[in-house]
C-alpha cells in the first residue's frame, strides 16, 4: 500500500514526500480510508504507531474544500477540533497538522493552559480551520467567547484514555454541548476501558473499530530488560548504565517530582548532562529542556509521567523506568517513547525488591515476561538476606536512614488546566502512592529464566 493509493489530496501527498515517509503505517493504512468514507472511528493504537497522521491526513483532505486566502476571520471557521490531554501533546499534534498542511491554505493553532491566554485569543480571533486544544483551556476560550465551534465538522479525541484518567470527562461533555450535532467523530486511545466505551457510546455514531496492535501491547521493536537493584542504589546504577552503555539520549521516568530533581542532580554530579522536566517547572523551562534534549544537547531528560506524556522524539534509543509505574498501563505509554515507527529501542527498568509486584502487574498486562538481568558486581545472596529480613520486619541499621517524603506528580501544574468541577485534577495523583518506600541493604535478585515471546 502506498500513500498515493489512499487517494489523498495531491498537496498532502507532496507534504508526505517532504517528510520522507515512504509508506503508510498499519494504523494509517486502516484508518485513512475509513475516515475518508465519512465514518466515525474508534481506534486502538499505541503511541508511536503514526496515529497522529492517521487522523490528521484524512481530516485535512476533507477540509481542503474550505481553503481560502481571505484575511476575513469569518472565512476561517473552526472545522476540525482535536482534543488532547496535555499541552505537550497538543503542541506536538499541531506541529504535525502544520507539517502535513503546509501546501494547503488552511490555518491551524493550538491552545493549552499554563501560558498567557491573550495571544491565544488574538490568534483565534483571526480565524483558524483546525484547532488543537486541551479541554480546560478550550472551555476558558468558549466562556470568553474567543472561539466558536458551531461549524466543527471533525472532532478528534486523542489519547482519550489519558483525558479520562486526568478527570477531563466533565469538561469534554461540556465541550460537546458547543458542537453541532452533525459531525464526524474520531477517538484514539491506547487502551479501551469500560469508561472509554461508555464515552464513545455517548457521542459516536456507529463507530468502526480499528485496532492495529493488541491492546496494551508493547512493540516488538523494543528490547525490554529489568535490572534488580536496591532503591538506595538506583541513582548510582543509572549513572553507571548511562556511562557503560554509552547512552547519548535517554528519557528517564520517575514517579515523583522530587525524585526527578534528585536524579537530575546526581547525574549532573557524575558528569552527565541531565535535566528534570515536571509540572513544577515553567512551561518555558519545559519547552527549552525538550528542545535541547531533541537536539542532543541534554543527554538525560528525567520526567514524570505527566510531563513526559505524548513526547515524540525521533529515534529515541532508550527509555529508563527509574521507578516502576504503579499503574501498569503507564509502562506501555512510557516505553512507547522508544521503538517508534519501526525503529528499534531499548527499555530498561530498575526494579527494587518492593516493586516486584508492579513488575508482575506489568507482565500480566503486556502478556510477556521481562528478562531480569543481574548486573555484575552485586551479590544475589546479599539481596536475598536483606529482602527476607525486610519481609520479616527486621529493622537493621541499614534500613533506618531517614526517608525523604515523596510527593506524587499531580495531573497538572497549578496554573494550568485546573478546574473546580474536576476534583480529580486538584487532588488525585496520577499514580497512587502505596505507603513509604522501604529501603534494603543490597542489590540483586537472582537471575530469572524467562522468555521474551508472547
Ligand atoms: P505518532 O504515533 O503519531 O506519535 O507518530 C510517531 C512517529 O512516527 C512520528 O515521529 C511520526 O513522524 C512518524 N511517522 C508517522 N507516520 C509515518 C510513516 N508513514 N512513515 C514513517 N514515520 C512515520
Amino acid at each position: 500500500m502506498t500513500f498515493d493509493e489512499l487517494g489523498l489530496h495531491p498537496d498532502l501527498l507532496r507534504a508526505i514526500v517532504d517528510t520522507g515517509y515512504t509508506e503508510p503505517t498499519p494504523i494509517q493504512a486502516q484508518a485513512i480510508p475509513v475516515v475518508l468514507a465519512g465514518n466515525d472511528v474508534m481506534a486502538g493504537a499505541q503511541t508511536g504507531t503514526g496515529k497522529t497522521a492517521s487522523f490528521t491526513l484524512p481530516m485535512l483532505h476533507k477540509l481542503a474544500v474550505h481553503q481560502n486566502t481571505s484575511t476575513s476571520p469569518a472565512r476561517h471557521s473552526v472545522r476540525g477540533l482535536i482534543l488532547a490531554p496535555t499541552r505537550e501533546l497538543a503542541a506536538q499534534v499541531e506541529a504535525s497538522v502544520k507539517t502535513y498542511s503546509k501546501h494547503l491554505f488552511l490555518r491551524s493553532t493550538s491552545v493549552y493552559g499554563g501560558v498567557n491566554i491573550d495571544p491565544q485569543i488574538a490568534e483565534l480571533r483571526k480565524g483558524v480551520e483546525i484547532l488543537v486544544a486541551t479541554p480546560g483551556r478550550l472551555l476558558d476560550h468558549l466562556h470568553q467567547k474567543s472561539v466558536n465551534l458551531s461549524q466543527v465538522e471533525f472532532l478528534v479525541l486523542d489519547e482519550a484514555d489519558r483525558m479520562l484518567d486526568m478527570g477531563f470527562m466533565p469538561d469534554i461533555r461540556r465541550i460537546f454541548s458547543f458542537l453541532p450535532p452533525r459531525r464526524q467523530n474520531l477517538l484514539f486511545s491506547a487502551t479501551f476501558s469500560e469508561d472509554i466505551k461508555r464515552l464513545s457510546n455517548e457521542f459516536m455514531r456507529d463507530p468502526q473499530l480499528i485496532e492495529v496492535a493488541r491492546r496494551n501491547a508493547t512493540s516488538d521493536n523494543i528490547l525490554q530488560v529489568a535490572y534488580p537493584v536496591g532503591a538506595d542504589h538506583k541513582r548510582h546504577l543509572l549513572a553507571q548504565i548511562i556511562k557503560n552503555e554509552n547512552l547519548h539520549q535517554v528519557l528517564v521516568f520517575t514517579n515523583t517530582k522530587t525524585g526527578a530533581n534528585r536524579i537530575a542532580h546526581q547525574l549532573t554530579h557524575e558528569g552527565i548532562n541531565a535535566v528534570a522536566i515536571h509540572s513544577d517547572k515553567t512551561q518555558q523551562a519545559r519547552t527549552q529542556a525538550l528542545a535541547e534534549f531533541k537536539e542532543g544537547k541534554i543527554q538525560a531528560l528525567i520526567g514524570t509521567d505527566v510531563a513526559a506524556r505524548g513526547l515524540d522524539i525521533d529515534d529515541l534509543p532508550c527509555v529508563v523506568n527509574f521507578d516502576l509505574p504503579h499503574n501498569a498501563e503507564d509502562y506501555v505509554h512510557r516505553i512507547g517513547r522508544t521503538g517508534r515507527a519501526g525503529a528499534s529501542g531499548k527499555a530498561i527498568s530498575l526494579v527494587a525488591p518492593e516493586e516486584k509486584r508492579y513488575l508482575s502487574d506489568i507482565e500480566k498486562l503486556i502478556k510477556r515476561s521481562i528478562p531480569m538481568e543481574a548486573l555484575p558486581g552485586y551479590s544475589a545472596e546479599r539481596f536475598e538476606v536483606a529482602h527476607s529480613r525486610e519481609r520479616s520486619g527486621s529493622r537493621g541499621r541499614d534500613r533506618e536512614r531517614p526517608h525523604t517524603k515523596r510527593e506524587p506528580e499531580t495531573a497538572l501544574a497549578p496554573a494550568q488546566e485546573k478546574r473546580p468541577e474536576s476534583p480529580a485534577l486538584s487532588s488525585a495523583p496520577v499514580t497512587p502512592r502505596h505507603g513509604r518506600k522501604k529501603e534494603v541493604a543490597a542489590l540483586l535478585l537472582p537471575r530469572r529464566s524467562v522468555t521474551t515471546t508472547e
